[in-house]
């Protein structure tokens, strides 16, 4: 399931027009928007909070080496 990069509602695919519908909001995106809203806002996904919490993790290991 899709969240909204926006407020993190559901998305569901319109495929009429080939584009992801935020129910709260009425965003509508395609597949290569959403991913490049998500990646700017990765609080909205769970797990793109997971890999940003790593690099940063990582991060922190190289500047202290
Ligand atoms: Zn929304």
């Amino acid at each position: 399931m899709n969240a909204c990069p926006e407020c993190a509602g559901v998305m569901k695919f319109d495929s009429a027009h080939r584009r992801y519908v935020c129910q709260s909001c009425g965003l509508a995106v395609n597949r290569e928007e959403m991913d490049e809203m998500a990646a700017k806002n990765t609080s909205a996904d769970p797990n793109e909070e997971k890999e940003q919490r790593k690099k940063d993790y990582l991060k922190w290991w190289s500047n202290k080496k």
